[in-house]
C-alpha cells in the first residue's frame, strides 16, 4: 500500500485510543470537565458498566450556545492559551482532546446552558460529526450523554471486562474525585442503583467514611492540618502534605489502598507510594501495606502534569523534597498517635518474635565469667539432620508428644518417643482447624455462630465482584451474607471459629483473600475460602501460649489425618531423631 494520509475518522479513532481506553476513562474526562466548570453537584449514571450509557450531569457554568460545536473539535479548549499557562494551571483539563476523542468512539449528546444565557442548546454528535442541534431550555449546567461506546470498534469492545468489573473501575474514579473535592457532591448510579454518594460537606473525613466505610475510617489518623487553608509559611519548601493515614493495625495485602493526589489531581507514583510505606517502617507485618489518602500541594510550576496520555502520572521538579515531605508527614502522624506495638506483628524472616528479649535473657544467664556456649559451634551436619515435616520412616501421623515449652512465642518444642519435634504453632493450628472444618462440613455439623446484630461489611470496589461470585461458597461455609446496597453487605452468621475475635476484620481479610484468588473455578474458590478461614482463625506466630494450650494443640495434631503439613502444603513441624542428636553430640 502506498503512503497515504488516513481518513479523518480513522485518524480520530486512533488518537482517541490514547485517551479513551475504557468506560472509566470517559467518566474521568467528563467529571474533570464538570469540576473545571465549577460544578458543586456532579451526578454520574452508567448502564452495563458504561458500555451502553454514561451520563454526567453538572450544575457548572455551562457552555455558551455558540461555542458548543467547537467543544468537540480537537485541540479546542477554554482553559489555556499558551504553554506558559501550564505553569499556572488550576484546571484539570488543558489539552482540548477529551470531547473530540469521546465523539470519535461513541454517540454523544450535549445539553448545556451557559449561566449567562436564557436558552441552552442540545447538540448530538454521531461518528464524530454533528448530527443534530437545536435550542433547549433547562437549568444552567451541562449534561453529557455517551451511548454505545466503541460500538464501531469490535477490537476495543472485546478488550472490555465484565460490566461489573468496568462498573467497579468507574466507581473507583468517582470515589477518587469525591476524596479530592470533599466540598462538592458526587453521586454514582449504576444500572439504576445508587452505588456511591458523597455529601459535599467539605469534610474529607465524611468522604472517607463513604469510600472506605466507617470501620476503616475510624482507624485513620489525620496527616498534617487537614481542612485548613494552605498558609504561605506552611513549609519552607512550598510543599504541603495533608490527608489521612491508617493506624498500623489497619493493613492490607497490597498497595492499592494508598491513594495520592497532587493539587487535587489523582496520580500514581511507585516512589511516593514507597514513601508512605517507608513511614510505617517496622510498624507493619512484612508483606502488609497501609491504607492512606495523601494530598500534596505544590506550586503548579513545580509539577509537570503533561507527561502521560491520561495524566495518570506526573513529574515533580524536586522529587526528593516531595518524597521527604510525604514520608515525614505520615511518620509524624504515626509517632504522635500510635504507640509501637510489641507483639502481633509477624516476625521478620530469620528472627522470631521476642528474639531481642531472649538474647537479653541469655546474656543475663550467662553472666560474667561463664563460658559462652557460642564458642562451641554446631556441627555443620546438624542442618541435614533437621527434617521438615517429620521422620520419613513413619506413616504420615505423629506419635504422642510431650510438650517441653515454647520458643520465641512461635514454635512449640516437643518430645516424641523417637526424637525432638519443633512445631510451628500457626501452621499446626491451621491444619487442625482445616480438618475440623472439613469433618464438620461432611457431616453437616458445621459450627456456625449467628451474630446478635447483623454485621455491616463495607467492601471495596475491587472486592465486590469476587464476593458476588463467592456468595454460594460463603453460605456453604457458614457465612450468611446478603447485599445491602452501595457495596455493603449484611452478615448474619460466621463460622464459630471466626466468632471469637473481631469477625469484622476476619471478613475483610477473607474478602481481600478472595480477590487475590486467581483461579475462577468454583471448587478452587471454595477451597481458597476454607483455607482463608483457617488461616485467619489460627493462632499467630508471636502469640505466647500457656502449657495447657500447647498440650491441647499437640493432642489435636496427633488426631489429624495429615498432621505434618498445613493446608497450603507447608510443613507444620521439623523433626530431629534421637539418633541424630546423639551423633551430633558425639555420643556414638
Ligand atoms: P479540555 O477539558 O482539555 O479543555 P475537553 O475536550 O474536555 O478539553 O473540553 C473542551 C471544552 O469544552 C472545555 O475547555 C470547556 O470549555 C468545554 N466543556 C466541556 N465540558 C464542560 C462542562 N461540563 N461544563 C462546561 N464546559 C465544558
Ligand atoms: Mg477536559
Amino acid at each position: 500500500m502506498p503512503i497515504h494520509i488516513l481518513q479523518p475518522q480513522v485518524a480520530a479513532q486512533i488518537a482517541a485510543g490514547e485517551v479513551i481506553e475504557r468506560p472509566a476513562s470517559v467518566v474521568k474526562e467528563l467529571i474533570e470537565n464538570s469540576i473545571d466548570a465549577g460544578a458543586t453537584d456532579i451526578r454520574v449514571e452508567v448502564r452495563e458498566g458504561g458500555r451502553s450509557l454514561i451520563r454526567v450531569q453538572d450544575d457548572g457554568r455551562g457552555i455558551p450556545a455558540a461555542e458548543a460545536p467547537l467543544a468537540f473539535q480537537r485541540h479546542a479548549t477554554s482553559k489555556i492559551d499558551t504553554l506558559d499557562d501550564l505553569d499556572r494551571l488550576r484546571t484539570l483539563g488543558f489539552r482540548g482532546e477529551a470531547l473530540a476523542s469521546i465523539a470519535a468512539v461513541a454517540g454523544v449528546t450535549l445539553v448545556t446552558r451557559w449561566h449567562d444565557e436564557q436558552v441552552g442548546v442540545m447538540l448530538r454528535m454521531m461518528d464524530g460529526r454533528e448530527a443534530a442541534r437545536e435550542p433547549r431550555g433547562g437549568p444552567a449546567g451541562t449534561v453529557l450523554t455517551v451511548e454505545n461506546l466503541f460500538a464501531s470498534m469490535p477490537a476495543r469492545l472485546k478488550f472490555l471486562k465484565q460490566p461489573a468489573t468496568e462498573a467497579g473501575l468507574i466507581q473507583q474514579i468517582v470515589t477518587r474525585y469525591a476524596l479530592a473535592y470533599p466540598e462538592r457532591r458526587f453521586s454514582l448510579v449504576n444500572d439504576g442503583r445508587q452505588a456511591f454518594q458523597s455529601t459535599g460537606s467539605g469534610k474529607l473525613y465524611d468522604v472517607l467514611v463513604r469510600v472506605h466505610g466507617l470501620e476503616t475510617a475510624r482507624q485513620m489518623l489525620p496527616v498534617g492540618d487537614v481542612g485548613a487553608e494552605p498558609r504561605a509559611d506552611d513549609a519552607p519548601t512550598g510543599i504541603r502534605v495533608t490527608g489521612y493515614a491508617g493506624v498500623p493495625g489497619l493493613h492490607r495485602s497490597n498497595r492499592s489502598y494508598i491513594t495520592l493526589f497532587v493539587n487535587h489531581r489523582w496520580f500514581q507514583d511507585s516512589t511516593l507510594t514507597y514513601a508512605v510505606v517507608q513511614a510505617y517502617h517496622t510498624l507493619l507485618p512484612t508483606g502488609r501495606f497501609p491504607v492512606a489518602v495523601i494530598f500534596i500541594e505544590v506550586d503548579p510550576a513545580e509539577v509537570d502534569v503533561n507527561v502521560h496520555p491520561t495524566k495518570a502520572e506526573v513529574r515533580f521538579s524536586n522529587g526528593n523534597a516531595v518524597f521527604g515531605a510525604v514520608q515525614r508527614a505520615v511518620r509524624e502522624t504515626l509517632t504522635a498517635h500510635a504507640p509501637v506495638p510489641r507483639f502481633g506483628a509477624e516476625p521478620a524472616p530469620g528472627a522470631w518474635a521476642g528474639a531481642e528479649d531472649w538474647a537479653a535473657r541469655r546474656e543475663a544467664l550467662l553472666g560474667a565469667g561463664r563460658r559462652d556456649y557460642r564458642q562451641y559451634p554446631l556441627k555443620p551436619e546438624l542442618g541435614d539432620a533437621l527434617v521438615p515435616g517429620g521422620p520419613d520412616d513413619m506413616p504420615a501421623k505423629v506419635p504422642l508428644l510431650r510438650v517441653v515449652g515454647q520458643m520465641g512465642a512461635t514454635y512449640i518444642v516437643a518430645e516424641g518417643p523417637d526424637g525432638l519435634y519443633l512445631i510451628d504453632q500457626h501452621a499446626a493450628h491451621e491444619r487442625i482447624l482445616y480438618e475440623q472444618l472439613m469433618r464438620q462440613h461432611a457431616t453437616q455439623t458445621l459450627a456456625v455462630q449467628a451474630l446478635l446484630e447483623p454485621l455491616v461489611l463495607e467492601t471495596t470496589t475491587e472486592q465486590q465482584p469476587f464476593i458476588a461470585a463467592a456468595m454460594e461458597a460463603l453460605k456453604e461455609w457458614g457465612i450468611a451474607i446478603e447485599p445491602f446496597g452501595a457495596g455493603t453487605y449484611l452478615v448474619r452468621s460466621v463460622p464459630a471459629i471466626l466468632a471469637r475475635e473481631d469477625p469484622h476484620g476476619a471478613l475483610h481479610e477473607l474478602a481481600d483473600g478472595l480477590a487475590q484468588e486467581a483461579n475462577p473455578l468454583e471448587a478452587a474458590r471454595e477451597s481458597a475460602l476454607v483455607t482463608l478461614i483457617c488461616k485467619r482463625a489460627a493462632v499467630k506466630g508471636g502469640q505466647p501460649l500457656t502449657m495447657p494450650e500447647m498440650q491441647e494443640m499437640a493432642r489435636q495434631l496427633e488426631a489429624c489425618e495429615s498432621p505434618r503439613t498445613c493446608p497450603h502444603g507447608r510443613p507444620t513441624m521439623i523433626f530431629m531423631s534421637a539418633a541424630d542428636l546423639a551423633r551430633n553430640f558425639d555420643r556414638t
